[in-house]
């Protein structure tokens, strides 16, 4: 099912309108190249269905919410990080530093990370 908002980015990728580098789709996510990589690899994972962050997540897209999870491994599988190891980070409001409100998962990884994962401040992407 896919309920698009006209002015959202990422439901404009998902609807073909504007190009993105895809490297996976099924009938409930796409995942493509982030265009600012932060890592070597640098994957997003959105539902097709617009849903603005984690916090509009409803009861009834529990599926969907899954559908990202399992998304995650195929990718990483794709891209060649799930035995190196990777993140799946949801920035979320406006602390987290969210820019884009369409649900998306950062499939992060190809290098070694630290923890925690905030050692400075940023205020940017
Ligand atoms: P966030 O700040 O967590 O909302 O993440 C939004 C992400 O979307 C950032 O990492 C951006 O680099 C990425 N981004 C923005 N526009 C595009 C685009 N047209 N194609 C791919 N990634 C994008």
């Amino acid at each position: 099912m896919t309920q698009e908002k006209s002015d959202c980015l990422f439901c404009r990728i998902v609807s073909g309108e504007i190009p993105a580098s895809i490297i996976y789709r099924n009938d409930h996510v796409i995942a493509f190249r982030d265009i600012t990589p932060v890592t070597p690899q640098h994957v997003l994972i959105i539902p097709l269905k617009h849903i603005a962050s984690l916090n509009d997540l409803a009861p009834e897209d529990e599926a969907i919410a899954g559908h990202i999870l399992l998304a995650a491994g195929v990718v990483a599988e794709m891209i060649g990080i799930r035995q190196s190891g990777y993140r799946l980070v949801f920035n979320t409001g406006k602390e987290a530093l969210q820019s884009v409100f369409h649900i998306h998962g950062h499939l992060i990884g190809g290098q070694q990370m630290g923890w925690p994962p905030f050692p400075g401040l940023s205020t940017q992407h």
